[in-house]
């Protein structure tokens, strides 16, 4: 099955597949670098964040550093001290440390003693008569070992409630102090809540313990021995993690603190920032704060990452994407173009073997029908060509051979024309294109009156048909309609198609048509040609031989006035017979009616006879004809026929040659006999001497010489059919030699009939 020109299915795959692929590498390959980018820059973003989250711990640490060498220089103050401190010096020496500015966070700075059972009493009667009326150490009961906070600077309102509290008898503050007793470093607690902690801003918060000793103890027992109290401070741990962590910081992720090293919220210190829903980053940090450890839970949220690493994937993504886009409408795009060139370059294709087909006969009954086919197989399903004037009016093409036979049974039966939608009618009244998609069968039946054709074009699978108007020289010659699945719908390249079809069509049945008008009438001039010389030659017989008789009598009389009129007129009727004869020849080679007759003489004795028939003439012409024959030539041929080729040849030679001298030689060689004849005339151009051997060709001026054109094409028509050939050598000025080779035992060649049109029709 040859290649279709147009399968919708295969069209439409290779319309979508390519551009289809481009689209989804396209979009692979941007999810991909949005997905690249996202992650760079997370992983940016993370390297940022882990940098911002070590600097804000060894921010606190350095600052938790800070708090505990104050306190140690605190407790070595008290050391230095040695008795119990006075409360001016307290005073004094807190208050140049400053703590509101240098160390926010802290609450105060106190003094805690340690105070043994018997001395309790005293103690509290010690600060009573110092002018603290109220003071008791709290809470009450019996313990083992008291403390109290003798001293808190600075002592505000807030401060002054601690006075007298003691915290070794909370089991949290005690387990710190022990620490610091036992191991002489500064000691926190773990989470509390701080007594002076009032109102609705409660924090959380831890105290620090630094130990103060009598002397230098260097073991554990030396320390609890030896120890006289703590001094201590206060944390509210909101306060100080603000503090130590710059204000930025804080704005860009968010802190937890816990006590300890896990994250309970009952040992939540502290905690700001960013929420946990629209959390990207965490991570988790030790510290130790005075011996106890922390942990710091930093979070980053949305609002960490910058412009850039927010936006950049969202940029990449949209910017793939209409790449993308861009290059799949640029593909599209491409992949049309292609297809409609390829659609192009197949339409020329087609229409080029269409050409090569009508132009393989000249007879449009038989080119039709292959055109047609070809056009079913290739552009339609059905192609159907209407001839106003044709014999046959309708031709049929489809794949399948009986449907096309059914399909113009049932159309020679009905005919298209009524109706008028889709029909040859319309295409001939309004003489452009018509395209009808989808009509139904049974419409054209009902339209029609013609169940068969509708039945036919069911059958034939047809729905859609575009027809258009054969013409040619402006004549209107017919419609040629491509019918199609009710499906297709013709396009504007289609109907191009068909348009160009018709032309091609038209000019073929045209050209046929004029080609079978030129021929009947070279076939009416072959027969009136026939028919004259028949005509002409009785009289001319009787002319002949009543001038010879006439000749005879004046001779006998002696009147030779007379004879040699007679002789003229003799000689003139030679002439005619001949021209006369080379009529009759001209209609018999024609018509493929040129007999031989083979039998078997001598070659060189027919020269003489013809060189002796001519030696009046020649000598008339002023020529010396001289005949070279040194023996017999014997062969088989036709001996009239070879009488004919001399006679013209040596005719030829005194015609054109006069005044000169004119040889015929005949020669034997080998199997074959060589006639030739030589003149020292005008000679014939090299352009011309193929061309003189054809019908009615000369190479001279009708005035100069007279003369049909038919000599030569006789003798080669005669020598051809003998089997035999015939060539002429010459120079313009300097004579002709032509040649005639013939095989002694001749064999007469068919001829087939000269179409009497030149060139003849092209067999290809
Ligand atoms: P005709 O002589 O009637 O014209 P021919 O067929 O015999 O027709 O010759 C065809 C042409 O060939 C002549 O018209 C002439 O031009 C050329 N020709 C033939 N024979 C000769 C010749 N011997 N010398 C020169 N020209 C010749």
């Amino acid at each position: 099955m040859p290649r279709r020109l147009l399968s919708p299915a295969r069209a439409a795959l290779r319309h979508h597949l390519t551009p289809a692929v481009v689209l989804a590498l396209g979009l692979a390959a941007t999810l991909a670098a949005w997905a690249l980018a996202r992650s760079t820059l997370r992983m940016q973003s993370r390297e940022r964040f882990v940098d911002e989250v070590d600097r804000a711990s060894a921010a606190l640490n350095e600052r938790m550093a800070a708090y505990e060498a104050m306190l140690r220089a605190t407790s070595g103050f008290l050391r230095g001290v040695g008795a119990e401190p006075s409360a001016l010096a307290f005073h004094d020496f807190v208050a140049t440390l400053d703590l509101r500015d240098r160390y926010p966070g802290i609450q105060g700075i106190g003094w805690s003693k340690l105070i043994r059972p018997d001395e309790l009493a005293n103690h509290e009667a010690e600060q009573r008569a110092a002018g603290r009326p109220g003071y008791r150490v709290w809470p009450p009961g019996a313990r083992a070992l008291y403390s109290s906070i003798v001293l808190l600077e600075p002592l505000d309102w807030r401060n002054q409630r601690a006075i007298g509290f003691d915290m070794f008898s909370e089991p949290v503050r005690r387990a710190a102090m022990e620490r610091a007793r036992d191991t002489d470093d500064p000691a926190a607690t773990g989470r509390v809540e701080l007594v002076q902690e009032t109102g609705r801003e409660r924090q959380a918060g831890f105290l620090v313990y630094v130990p103060v000793y009598a002397g230098a103890p260097a073991t554990v027992e030396e320390r609890r021995d030896r120890l006289r109290g703590w001094v201590y401070a206060p944390f509210r741990a909101g306060d100080l993690l603000r503090a130590a962590l710059d204000a930025t910081a804080m704005q860009k992720f968010g802190l937890s603190a816990y006590d300890g090293t896990e994250l309970r919220a009952e040992a939540l210190l502290f905690e700001a920032g960013a929420r946990d829903d629209e959390l990207r980053l965490a991570l988790v940090r030790r510290i130790d704060v005075a011996g106890r450890p922390w942990t710091l839970r930093f979070a980053a949220g949305r609002s960490f990452e910058s412009a850039t690493e927010r936006l950049l994937p969202l940029g990449v993504a949209l910017g793939g994407l209409a790449l993308t886009l861009l290059l799949f409408w640029a593909t599209r795009e491409e992949v049309r173009a292609r297809t409609r060139a390829e659609a192009s370059a197949r339409r020329a294709v087609f229409l080029a073997e269409a050409s090569k087909v009508l132009s393989s006969s000249l007879d449009y009954a038989a080119t039709l029908p292959r055109v047609a086919t070809l056009a079913a197989q290739r552009v339609a399903e059905l192609c159907i060509v209407y001839l106003e004037r044709g014999d046959p009016r309708w031709t049929v093409g489809h794949a399948t051979p009986e449907v096309a036979s059914r399909v113009r049974a049932a159309v020679e039966g009905s005919g298209f024309e009524r109706d008028v939608e889709i029909g040859p009618a319309a295409a001939l009244q309004g003489g452009h294109p018509r395209a009808r998609s989808g009509f139904d069968p049974g419409r054209i039946a009902l339209a029609a009156r013609a169940p068969a054709l509708a039945g036919a074009l069911r059958e034939a699978g047809v729905g859609s048909s575009l027809t258009v108007a054969l013409a040619s020289r402006g004549e209107r010659l017919g419609t040629l309609t491509l019918l199609a699945g009710a499906r297709r719908r013709f396009t504007r390249g289609d109907v191009r198609l068909a348009t160009d079809l018709a032309r091609l069509v038209a000019a073929a049945v045209d050209t046929s048509r004029l080609y079978a008008a030129a021929r009947a009438a070279v076939r009416e001039r072959d027969e009136f040609l026939s028919i004259a010389s028949h005509e002409l030659r009785t009289p001319l017989t009787s002319l002949a031989l009543q001038s010879e008789s006439l000749r005879a009598k004046a001779n006998r009389l002696q009147l030779d006035d007379v004879a040699r009129k007679a002789e003229v007129i003799r000689r003139n009727v030679d002439r005619l017979a001949r021209l006369v004869a080379s009529l009759l020849d001209l209609s018999r080679i024609t018509a493929g009616r040129l007999e031989l007759e083979l039998e078997p003489f001598d070659l060189a004795e027919l020269a003489r006879e013809v060189v002796a028939r001519f030696e009046d003439e020649a000598r008339r012409a002023g020529c010396t004809l001289e005949l070279v024959a040194p023996e017999p030539v014997p062969g088989s041929w036709d001996r009239l026929r070879l009488d004919q080729v001399l006679t013209n040849l040596v005719s030829n030679a005194i015609k054109y040659g006069p005044n000169q001298p004119v040889e015929v030689r005949v020669e034997g060689v080998g199997e074959r006999a060589v006639l030739t004849v030589r003149d020292r005339g005008i000679g014939i151009p090299p352009e011309d001497q193929a061309r003189i051997f054809e019908r009615f060709e000369r190479a001279v001026s009708k005035r100069s010489y007279g003369g049909f054109g038919l000599g030569l094409w006789i003798v080669r028509e005669i020598v051809e059919s003998l089997g035999g050939t015939v060539r002429v050598e010459s120079a313009p000025g300097s004579g002709a030699t032509f040649t005639v080779e013939l095989s002694r035992r001749a064999q007469t060649q068919a001829r087939s009939p000269a179409t009497g049109l030149s060139p003849a029709a092209p067999t290809a």
